[in-house]
């Protein structure tokens, strides 16, 4: 399964500059569903296993951007005076378990941590491991992620300047709504969508974020009624 959908490419560590492998994984990949917290469903495979990138060598962990992109030296110094005496010559494999997945997950988590990193950083790396135990249909490890994610995010709201990850405040305020939608917190979903549907502004400037608020409002509505009528 995993050949077929991915592929090995040699990267430099940004933290102890060595070449390491680390795995790709195709774009061309049949969309089966999205959910309204953005999780996208693919025919057979999902890309989320492979989105931190290991180092062999030292075993710093991060996504593509935290390889590629410059990273600030005093980052790079912080992290490798945690990692330099550490030996940790992490095993290299082409195809991960949902184990390993939320392992290298939790791994790039604690650098982010040592470094102080962006919320909402954290927040993506959270929500996706909540993706991973749905796929796995573990409920409740699903909620306390989607959890974390949720409050990563709104704290990263009042620190950062957006838009950030392809994200636009305007987006992560309905993402955090949808989070809530998926734990069956539809008051506070509610209250983070009434933001969005509330300002004409983002009706004329953002009409995608816009017109999904709208929908998953309506959902929670019809929701309410169903239940009512019981
Ligand atoms: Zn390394």
């Amino acid at each position: 399964m995993a050949s077929e959908n991915t592929f090995v490419v040699e990267k430099t560590c940004p933290i102890c500059m060595k070449e390491t492998r680390v795995i790709k994984t195709r774009s061309r990949l049949v969309v089966e569903k999205r959910d309204e917290d953005l999780c996208v469903h693919y025919k057979g495979f999902s890309p989320y296993y492979y989105r931190i990138w290991i180092c062999e060598h030292c075993g710093f962990a991060g996504d593509e951007p935290t390889f590629v992109n410059r990273m600030p030296n005093k980052h790079r110094e912080k992290l490798w005076e945690f990692l330099k005496h550490k030996d940790l010559e992490i095993e290299f494999t082409e195809t991960r378990t949902l184990p390993d997945a939320v392992a290298s997950f939790l791994m790039a988590l604690t650098y982010l941590d040592i470094i102080n990193g962006p919320a909402s950083k954290k927040a993506s790396y959270n929500l996706n491991v909540a993706w991973l135990y749905r796929f796995g249909a573990y409920k409740d490890r699903e909620q306390e992620y989607l959890a974390k994610a949720a409050e990563l995010f709104d704290v990263s709201l009042s620190k950062e300047r957006y838009p950030v990850g392809g994200l636009t405040d305007n987006a992560a305020v309905y993402l955090i709504g949808a989070i809530y939608y998926r734990m069956g917190d539809f008051e506070k979903c509610t209250q983070y969508l009434s933001r969005i549907i509330s300002d004409q502004n983002v009706r004329t400037s953002e009409p995608k974020v816009f017109d999904k608020a709208r929908d998953l409002w309506g959902d929670i509505r019809s929701n309410k009624k169903s239940a009512q009528k019981k």
